[in-house]
């Protein structure tokens, strides 16, 4: 990060300060969302945590997730919050359209000063302050690191430790993918000795769910998945009805994509989401396959080079055969 002294001069004065993140926000995205407040907020400044979107109901144990306003429920005092700003933090996105419509709320705030905190590839924010590395495992490393740069004194409180771990456990898939590096380790065992209680993070991320969602995966899996292990891909298909008949919550699809990988001869994996206007496309790859290119050339979107999401106009099965298409030409296998 470029020009820190003049952030640290900036951060000095109480500041009215908003935190925002991208739509349908993540365990990333919430929590270093969460770790950047519980870090400003007693520091004396007006802090506000505005998603763009609802977020789901299992990141209530995230300390401070109660204050975290839903653009959507709270639309007129989050508008006023973003425009009457001094400091913008844009977290774990690169792009404002994923923020939608808060990135116009922004662009009308003349006066306020961006700071840009993310991992994705190619970041496309033009920001006062950034912090951006895509080596990075998650956006809690970098808020991490921004601590150690403002106040290298600075030990993280067992709040702060919550909300950093749930990001690097979630993005780096339970330190499987790889995302998987050192740092992130090495800051899990300091967060360790900060208070961190790794079995209570666990018990409520993933002890803590509903029998409809559990059926729904089995649903989901033995109904609703395409396996083409001839061009290396596997699908799943999530439509309105399964939506409806399962009650799906916000978060019930997370990690569901991920599925189809466990098949040795299939390296990409997709999930078909249909949403009430568009169709929300996440994919996994294994190794060296970018599904990031592909999401950025074909589906309007991007991420990183293992996972990546986009969005599609087309009907179900119009999509899934854009995808089958595109991987017949890729030769990936
Ligand atoms: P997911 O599949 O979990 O929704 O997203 C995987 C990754 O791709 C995340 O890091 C997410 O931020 C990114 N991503 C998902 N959807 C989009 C999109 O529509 N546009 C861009 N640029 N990135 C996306
Ligand atoms: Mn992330």
């Amino acid at each position: 990060m470029e020009n820190i002294a003049a952030l640290q001069e900036f951060l000095k004065t109480p500041r009215n300060i908003v935190i925002t993140t991208h739509q349908k926000p993540d365990g990333d995205a919430m929590g270093s969302s969460l770790a950047l407040y519980n870090y400003l907020q007693p520091l004396g400044h007006e802090v506000r945590v505005i998603s763009p979107t609802e977020f789901p109901a299992y990141f209530g144990y995230l300390p401070g997730c109660d204050e975290v306003w839903n653009y959507l429920e709270n639309p007129s005092l989050s508008q006023i919050a973003i425009e009457s700003a001094e400091l913008i933090f844009c977290l774990d996105f690169n792009d404002l359209g994923r923020i939608e419509p808060l990135n116009e709320f922004i662009k009308k705030n003349e006066t306020a000063k961006l700071v840009l905190i993310d991992h994705h590839l190619n970041p496309q924010i033009d920001a006062e302050w950034i912090l951006h590395d895509t080596k990075a495992c998650s956006t809690c490393e970098l808020v991490y690191r921004l601590y150690e740069i403002l106040e290298p004194a600075y030990v993280p409180t067992k709040e702060v430790s919550e909300c950093i771990y749930t990001g690097i456990l979630t993005d780096t898939a339970s330190f499987s993918n790889g995302a998987t590096s050192k740092k992130a380790l090495e800051i899990t065992a300091h967060l360790l000795d900060c208070g961190l209680n790794i079995i209570y993070v666990q018990e409520q991320l993933n002890q803590n769910g509903r029998e409809e969602k559990l059926r729904f995966i089995g649903n989901a899996l033995s109904r609703n998945m395409i396996i083409r292990e001839d061009i290396g891909i596997g699908i799943i298909i999530v439509d309105k009805k399964d939506a409806y008949r399962f009650n799906l919550q916000t978060g019930d699809t997370e990690g569901l994509v991920n599925y189809p990988l466990s098949i040795k001869n299939v390296k990409v994996a997709i999930l078909i989401k249909q949403e009430p206007k568009i169709i929300k496309l996440s994919f996994r790859s294994k190794g060296e396959i970018s599904v990031e290119k592909i999401c950025r050339e074909n589906f309007e979107g991007g991420g990183h080079r293992n996972a990546s999401g986009g969005r599609s106009f087309l009907s179900i099965d119009e999509t899934i055969d854009k995808i089958v298409q595109i991987f017949e030409k890729e030769k990936i296998v």
